[in-house]
């Protein structure tokens, strides 16, 4: 099963995916966190990824694509949640044809909507633990000891790309590629939207609403 969370960088979709995959069993497929992973071990495709993630642009469609087919190991039976992949009709046209060799499709599309204005705040308060990359927000999750860790007490860093001027060029990236998805998505018939702008419990509430159903059908 296949299930894509979308939404603008700051949306919440980390953190409703953690959530998302311990409730219903789901592997959590982020690139973005795959990438940062690979960077972290200067890995060559994290040398190559960071000329692209630390100026806010897309990773070459092709390097995602490969990437990703790798760790779709069995989409018929496993059960995946995909964070952050498709970012562009290129990468979901590519998905679609990965999927349909391997006897499988996209089941469901959760769109978690947020205004531009949001996402910005949120992406330029959010801080991440340098130890164990548990994330805090200094206006709306602040850590107990300011800039250190609640979980490990390692010290917080702003992500590179979640600088003022990366995010704004990724926000812009988000609006002019991969928003298209939403009425792509919508035009398949499996597009499920979501208010991103309310709690992150209200909206892990509405999620398992729209997935326990389909779940149980199957
Ligand atoms: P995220 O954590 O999803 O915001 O991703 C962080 C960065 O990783 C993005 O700004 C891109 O540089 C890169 N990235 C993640 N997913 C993709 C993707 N599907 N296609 C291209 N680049 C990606």
């Amino acid at each position: 099963m296949i299930v894509i969370l979308i939404g603008a960088p700051g949306s919440g979709k980390g953190t409703q995916s953690s959530v998302f995959c311990a409730r219903f069993a789901f592997t959590h497929l982020s690139t973005g966190d795959i990438f940062r992973a690979e960077m972290a071990a200067k890995s060559a495709l994290g040398l190559k990824a960071a000329e692209y993630v630390n100026h806010g642009k897309l990773v070459p469609d092709d390097v995602v694509t490969e990437m990703v087919a790798g760790k779709l190991v069995d989409p018929q039976s496993g059960r995946y949640l995909l964070d952050g992949f498709p970012r562009n009709l290129a990468q979901a046209q590519a998905l679609s044809g990965l999927l349909a060799k391997r006897g499988s499709g996209v089941d469901m599309v959760l769109f978690l909507d947020l205004t531009a204005a949001e996402a910005m705040k949120r992406l330029t308060s959010r801080r991440i633990c340098g130890g164990c990359a548990e994330v805090f927000n200094v206006l709306s999750r602040p850590p107990k000891a300011e800039g250190k860790c609640d979980k490990c007490g390692k010290d917080l860093v702003q992500r590179e790309d979640d600088s003022e001027a990366t995010a704004r060029k990724r926000l812009m990236v988000y609006e002019d590629l991969t928003r298209p998805l939403v009425a792509y998505y919508k035009a398949e018939g499996v597009l499920h939207e979501l208010d991103g702008g309310c709690s992150p419990e209200a909206v892990s509430g509405a999620l398992a609403e729209i997935v326990a159903p389909q779940l149980g059908a199957r």
